[in-house]
């Protein structure tokens, strides 16, 4: 049976060596975190931010727009958030309604306070192999790793998903660290072959169930990125874990896996936004 990776206790553990840090610097954190219409996930996700934000001690400003906001007005309100020197990171909770143009909206956000990492001078540092800030799901994913002990260096690790939130930064951290990555997508051919060359396997598909459990080499490791509510209202990741839990060697469960590191990085990643504007 594969070794449970505990996402709750990485995330708590990463959030309290934020204090020394935060205590050092000159004034508390600042995010902004925008939200916009009434998407029930979005809610429940900046709810958890702000949180844990404010657990954490940080300045946190909670923007919560109407969902007929139009772009000009969603853009001012960016406009002075960046403006806003006690704000040192933002975050625009996606997805944004229809009529919205989310990358207009993100390539908006200041790059030194783009705490999300989805800003393209921060994907372009990323890809060339100097990260500043980085994605907050895989930079979550490369910690619970380097934190379960497994080695990367020289593995062969399988990608499932090309989003730029999460699979494609995700490949290139993993190649960072050099791992061979392989990134598959909704074209790829034979995934099951591959997966059966696969040392790590990440799943972000957003589809429930998606990996199979014979799919799974013995021994390897199995991130599972996806949430997917299921019609009766539970929550399940990307991956079929109780047939996974039987080949794999390390797993993440689905609650309580990758999702808490998520926010944990965002909290890391507001700290160094505020460490670089306050020096
Ligand atoms: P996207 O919908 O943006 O991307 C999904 C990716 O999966 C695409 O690249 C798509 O390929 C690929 N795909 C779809 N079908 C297949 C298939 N049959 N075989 C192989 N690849 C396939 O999703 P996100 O990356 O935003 O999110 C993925 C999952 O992760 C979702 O469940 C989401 O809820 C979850 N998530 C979890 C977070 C957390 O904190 N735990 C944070 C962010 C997301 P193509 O590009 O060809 O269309």
């Amino acid at each position: 049976m594969a070794v449970n990776i505990n996402g709750r206790l990485v995330a708590k553990d990463t959030c309290q060596a934020l204090r020394p840090r935060i205590a050092a610097l000159p004034r508390p954190p600042g995010i902004a975190v925008v939200r916009v219409g009434e998407d029930p996930a979005s809610k429940v996700y900046v709810g958890r931010k702000t949180q844990r934000a404010e657990r954490l001690g940080f300045h946190h400003k909670e923007i919560h727009l109407d969902v007929e906001t139009s772009q000009v007005e969603l853009e001012a309100v960016i406009d002075a958030v960046n403006a806003d020197d006690l704000i040192d990171g933002i975050l625009v909770q996606l997805p944004l309604p229809d009529h919205l143009d989310s990358t207009a909206i993100l390539d908006r956000i200041a790059p030194e306070k783009d705490v999300d990492g989805f800003h393209p001078v921060n994907a372009g540092l990323l890809s060339q192999g100097r990260p500043r800030f980085v994605p907050c799901t895989p930079c979550g994913v490369m910690k619970l790793l380097e934190r379960s002990g497994v080695s990367i260096e020289g593995k062969h690790a399988v990608v499932i998903g090309r989003s730029n939130i999460v699979g494609r930064p995700m490949a290139m951290l993993l190649e960072k660290a050099n791992a061979t990555v392989t990134l598959a997508h909704s074209r790829t051919r034979n995934l099951p072959d591959l997966l059966a060359q696969a040392d790590i396997v990440v799943a972000a598909v957003g589809r429930p169930h998606f990996v199979k459990g014979e799919w799974v080499r013995k021994g390897s490791v199995v991130i599972d990125v996806g949430i997917n509510r299921l019609d009766d209202g539970s929550l399940v990741g990307d991956v079929d874990t109780d047939a996974a839990s039987k080949n794999a060697g390390w797993i993440t469960p689905v609650p309580g896996g990758v999702g808490p590191m998520t926010i944990a990085m965002l909290m890391e990643n507001t700290v160094r936004a505020a460490e670089f504007r306050t020096a």
